[in-house]
């Protein structure tokens, strides 16, 4: 029995089948170039408003701002949606640890032992673990989940230590040679509000449910004998896993988008050594749609996302090299998000394969896209107004703040809010 390929092999998807075309200049990512990383030791990216950026998450005394969707209500909500996921990445913030965010996950307990004895062939048992597995992981809460080999090029070759701000090792074993990939869906409804600090609570609330059920799949892995690391936007680049695992198609915005949700998911691993069959990529026409669409180029405030065909440009370190594809911005995304104190999905939410899948003319819609007739599909899209922004207050069920006065150093006493029902 083996677990798949072992650490620098090949797993059996090819790069041609998943759309990836990776030259001869590939280099490994560092997690320390991320742009998030970046904002700590990085004087070209670290300003008093990235700063404040993340002070926004944390201290009482946000600022918020007299504008609908950046209010106290707002913050609030937004800040409670991380507050589980939060929570993992404090808890050995003492030894320098950020789980979920810069480390794997490491609150599981040790498995009963060893796996169960199998006489079955190989393919026949991780036909049946795979099954058994996807099974398990959505009653546990995953919306979406698929397999794929491990794939050295996607680890980041160092981990980023927030106590000294530099490179620490990676820590991932290199005898884990599958790797399953979830994908937890945002609220459609809070991403229609962007921007806004209260549709920051559609990532809030996908991180912190991508906590709870990427840990509680790798307890099932290791109650099963085997051994798991799971892993949230640390350890590795997720999207290229995601889409080898079959969960989507590469879009121009640079995020990984779905059948079933479109571009409205977040993501989590799990790297294991369980046997366990591959799934291939699929593809719907997202690249041939992307091709002749430029809703998120169009609408991205600072012009962060690429408006031409795929290349191996990079803008700056925050760019893996050596990879054709559309390339984001991520110092000129990140400044966006500084600027307006909380993160930003316009692009999520302008993109036409963000829908509602349970109805059937969006069901329609994903299929036209995917043939001759995608122009014609992108015209309808514009014309029904689906990408347009949500006002928060409509999302709050109709009540608006009125006469609201938040300037900062201004008393409690003046900052009135009277609640209208419209
Ligand atoms: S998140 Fe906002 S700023 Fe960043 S690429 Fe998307 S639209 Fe542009
Ligand atoms: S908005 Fe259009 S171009 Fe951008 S990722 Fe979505 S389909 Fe592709």
């Amino acid at each position: 029995m083996t677990a798949g390929p072992q650490s620098g092999e090949r797993p059996v998807v090819s790069d041609a089948e998943a759309g990836f075309e990776v030259g001869e200049d590939f280099e490994r990512f560092s997690q320390k170039d991320d742009v998030f990383c970046r904002s700590f030791w990085d004087p070209e990216v670290r300003t008093s408003r990235s700063d404040m950026f993340y002070e926004t998450y944390r201290t009482p005394e946000l600022r918020w701002r007299p504008v609908e969707g950046f209010t106290r209500r707002d913050y609030a909500l937004r800040n409670a949606s991380w507050h589980v996921t939060d929570l993992f990445a404090e808890f050995r913030e003492g030894v320098d640890r950020r789980e979920g965010f810069l480390d794997p996950y490491t609150v599981l307990r040790d498995g009963p032992g060893p796996p169960d004895e199998s006489d079955e062939p190989e393919e026949v048992l991780a036909a049946r673990l795979a099954v058994d597995l996807k099974t398990a992981a959505r009653a546990l809460g995953a919306d979406l989940i698929g397999i794929t080999g491990y794939d050295e090029r996607w680890v980041y070759t160092h981990a980023y230590s927030r106590e000294t701000e530099t490179e620490k090792p990676q820590e991932l074993p290199g005898d884990l040679g599958n790797v399953v990939v979830i994908a937890q869906a945002m609220d459609r409804k809070l991403v229609q509000t962007v921007p806004s600090a209260l549709s920051g609570t559609a990532t809030g609330v996908g991180y912190s449910s991508d906590t709870v059920v990427l840990l509680a799949i790798a307890q099932y892995i290791l109650n099963m004998g085997y051994a798991a690391a799971p892993t949230m936007n640390d350890t590795a680049l997720a999207i290229p896993l995601a889409i080898k695992a079959g969960l989507g198609e590469y879009g121009r915005h640079g995020l990984l988008i779905t059948r079933e949700y479109g571009p409205r998911v977040r993501l989590g691993k799990i790297f294991t050594n369980m046997p366990l069959a591959h799934d291939r990529p699929r593809r719907f026409g997202v690249r041939e749609t992307c091709e002749v669409c430029r809703a998120c180029s169009d609408a991205c405030p600072p012009k962060a996302i690429a408006m031409d065909a795929p290349s191996d440009r990079v803008y700056n370190i925050s760019n893996i090299r050596g990879v054709r594809k559309w390339t984001t911005d991520a110092e000129k995304c990140f400044r966006f998000w500084s600027n307006q104190n909380t993160d930003c999905s316009i692009c999520v939410r302008v993109c036409p394969y963000n829908r509602d899948y349970s109805r059937r003319l969006s069901r329609i819609w994903r299929w036209m896209a995917g043939t001759g007739l995608r122009r014609l599909a992108l015209w309808l899209d514009r014309l029904s107004g689906r990408g347009r922004r949500v006002a928060p207050d409509t999302w709050w069920g109709g009540t608006r703040l009125v006469g609201l006065n938040v300037a900062p150093g201004r008393g409690a006493q003046e900052n009135r809010r009277k609640l209208r029902t419209e």
